[in-house]
């Protein structure tokens, strides 16, 4: 491998990095939420979620001791809820165990929940100011490309090659400077004529560069159809927060079933009318759902079911599905 000199990148990244709130006022809490909040999500879409997020809760104390209804409510419409929930949780954890600090040791920050070997690295990096690497799907772009790497690269791979090439001195500003590359240079579609690393790359010099980095197999999809019950008595719907462990674990939702499958309670009432579809997609599902309005003269109590006032019901945290369920219902009702 052809030992790579940064310098380029360094300049490039001092004067083309974008100016988001997680680069000003660094500190280990910040920079962990802003790389938990960016796995998965784009850049500008983050930017007034973790505004709003450091406004609440500055501090890894005041995040432990929210309610967490409160904080994934926060976090609704940035998906992935493990996410947030891993962050609640670790935030409780270094509160109880750990003076409220984020550990700057490797071992210990690797055994807290929902840290992976990118936030790790990110942590390391940009809080602590450490040498190492930090590997994103941008980096792995940009380093496939770099080094003419043909053939399925594991996230070790990277992270060892990375470990050889960052310089002992910043290495932190090369790190932030190959993820910002990746993200507004070394895109899917490359723009080697503005690259800083256009001379070193042999990616580029073999012509090759746009078909990298090789696509590992793609994980087939899980197609599901569900039938929604939208419930309502009066000025009432029936909710429940689904159980914990589920994959929607905290967030509130209509009672469904499987398309074809039997109501785990009697549908009381009559159905009232068909909503429009609602098509979403989280991790590897692909859902439909098929809502409909079922009216009730009088409150049923229903197991894990509780019913809540419309006016409240806005103000609780949905999964996209639900949410927009309850944005078609309330279309429909013609309160929105
Ligand atoms: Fe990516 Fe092109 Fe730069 Fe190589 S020269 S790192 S392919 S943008």
């Amino acid at each position: 491998m052809p030992t790579i000199d940064w310098d380029p990148l360094v300049r490039w990244f001092e004067e083309e990095k974008r100016d988001f709130p997680w680069r000003k006022e660094i500190s280990p809490y910040r920079v962990w939420v802003s790389e938990v909040m960016l796995q998965q999500t784009q850049a500008s879409v983050v930017v007034p979620y973790f505004e709003r997020w450091m406004e609440r809760w500055p501090t890894i104390e005041a995040l432990a001791a929210a309610p967490f209804e409160e904080v994934i409510k926060m976090w609704e419409g940035l998906g992935y809820y493990n996410r947030v929930r891993y962050l609640y949780e670790t935030a409780a954890y270094l509160v109880a165990h750990h003076g409220g600090i984020l550990p700057s040791d490797r071992a210990k920050l690797a055994s807290l929940k929902g840290f992976g070997p990118y936030t790790v690295g990110a942590v390391l990096s940009f809080a602590f100011r450490q040498k190492a690497a930090a590997v994103d799907g941008n980096v792995k772009r940009v380093l496939s490309r770099l080094f003419a790497l043909k053939e399925v690269t594991s996230q070790e791979k990277y992270e060892a090659l990375l470990n050889e090439q960052l310089p002992q001195e910043a290495a932190w500003v090369v790190m932030e400077g190959l993820i910002e590359l990746g993200a507004l240079v070394c895109q899917k579609k490359p723009r080697c004529e503005q690259c800083p690393l256009q001379s070193q790359c042999v990616g580029f010099q073999e012509k090759i560069a746009d078909l990298l980095p090789i696509p590992k197999p793609k994980e087939k999809s899980i197609v599901l159809h569900r039938e929604v019950a939208v419930i309502e008595m009066g000025r009432s719907l029936l909710l429940r927060q689904a159980p914990p462990g589920s994959v929607m674990a905290g967030l509130f939702e209509f009672p469904y079933i499987e398309k074809g499958g039997s109501w785990p309670f009697p549908l009381l009432g009559k159905e009232e009318v068909r909503l429009p579809l609602v098509k979403h997609t989280f991790t590897k599902y692909r859902v439909t759902l098929y809502p409909a309005i079922w009216k009730l003269e009088e409150k049923k109590t229903v197991p894990s079911y509780t019913w809540h006032l419309f006016e409240e019901v806005s103000k609780l945290p949905f999964s996209s599905g639900h949410r927009r369920v309850l944005h078609e219902y309330f279309t429909y009702r013609g309160f929105q």
